[in-house]
């Protein structure tokens, strides 16, 4: 039986938040759910889930959004699929929202496609692009597709609400306006300590160091072309320099030169820093799907026609190991 479509209304984001926190792909997707509400002439709507977070529905209006739909419960005060998928199914049903945005977190990876299937409708994974066909105004969602070889159109032409997960750091965040007003609707939540299959026993903090390569404004990132995993360490001393991280293609994660967690991709981290540095990486297509929004891009590589020169503002043909220590000496020397 088709659904009456005509009856849903409004761009709805998830707004992810831990432990009191709001998630920056949730500002992200405000800022691209903004534009889109806009376009199609509706509200923006965050839907916040959580024990004790209504002090965060004030943030989430100033960054944009209209309407919180706020649903609250002990049982919400940490993430389990059952609880978070419940929730928000019975929200969808009775609110009817045409389209819905979540972050391809970890919790938004294991969230989107529960609820897209408990509502019966589709989802787009890892969106690079969104946008509103100006004729019947669909939701356009656009992905990289057969390993990234082309990029994909996705539309979901029966069925409500259209679903789309999108990657941190891929979208602008929207900016603040303090003075913004907007309505926090109360949500009935009707959970039950049965409906949740699962226990958090407790939350531990991964100890590892962490490499911040969505927020970093400098990223030296190293390829094959390294050499090693000593080789790295190279491209670390110039990181420092510029007060950055070090990131990756996939092929040095797969060697063991760096960490899977510093790697820039399809299947890794997208990001959007100031200056990002590529040395010894060829320029797939799907390394460049990670770092292509990067303001400027330099490349180090000895073959000239690698493709990464293609998209680099600044290319420099030679062996990285020489190149790097000559960059590090010239920050020396203007520092000094
Ligand atoms: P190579 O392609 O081997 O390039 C090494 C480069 O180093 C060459 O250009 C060479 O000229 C240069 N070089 C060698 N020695 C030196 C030197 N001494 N000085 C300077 N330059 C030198 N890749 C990613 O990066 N991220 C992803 O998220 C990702 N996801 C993928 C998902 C799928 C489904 C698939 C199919 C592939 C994915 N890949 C990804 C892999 C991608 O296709 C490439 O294989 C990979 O990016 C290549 O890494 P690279 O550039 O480091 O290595």
């Amino acid at each position: 039986m088709s659904k009456d479509l005509t009856a849903y209304k409004n761009v709805w984001v998830f707004a992810e938040q831990r432990q009191g926190q709001i998630m920056p792909v949730a500002i992200e997707l405000l800022g691209e759910g903004r534009k889109l509400a806009n376009e199609i002439g509706v509200e923006l709507c965050a839907m916040l889930l959580g024990d004790n977070v209504e002090g965060l529905a004030k943030e989430l209006i100033a960054f944009g959004a209209d309407k919180v739909y706020l649903a609250q419960s002990p049982l919400l005060s940490t993430f389990t699929t059952d609880g978070y998928a419940n929730v928000i199914t019975d929200m969808i049903n009775e609110y009817k929202p045409e389209v819905v945005l979540c972050g391809a977190s970890h919790i938004g990876r294991d969230l989107a496609p529960r609820v897209a299937a408990k509502v019966g409708t589709g989802l787009t994974a890892d969106c690079t692009k969104l946008e509103i066909d100006a004729e019947d105004k669909k939701l356009l969602q656009t992905r990289p597709a057969f390993g990234g070889n082309i990029m994909a159109t996705i539309i979901c032409p029966n069925h409500r609400p259209q679903m789309a997960t999108v990657r941190p750091g891929v979208m602008q965040k929207a900016a603040k306006d303090e003075s913004r007003t907007g309505e926090v609707v109360t949500v009935d939540v009707k959970l039950a300590k049965e409906d949740i299959r699962t226990t958090v026993v407790e939350v531990v903090k991964e100890k590892k160091a962490k490499v911040n390569l969505v927020e970093a404004e400098f990223i030296v990132s190293g390829g094959r072309g390294v050499g090693s995993k000593e080789g790295f360490e190279l491209l670390q001393k110039l990181a420092d320099k510029l007060n950055g991280v070090v990131g990756a293609s996939r092929a040095a994660v797969d060697i063991g030169y760096a960490e899977y967690q510093r790697q820039v991709g399809q299947t890794g981290k997208t990001v959007r820093p100031q200056i990002y540095i590529a040395c010894g990486i060829s320029g797939a297509i799907q390394h460049l799907a990670g770092m292509q929004e990067s303001d400027y891009i330099i490349a180090i590589n000895k073959n000239p026609d690698a493709p990464i020169f293609k998209i680099a503002d600044y290319g420099i043909v030679g062996d990285l190991h020489q190149v790097i220590p000559q960059i590090i000496a010239a920050l020396d020397n203007k520092e000094n």
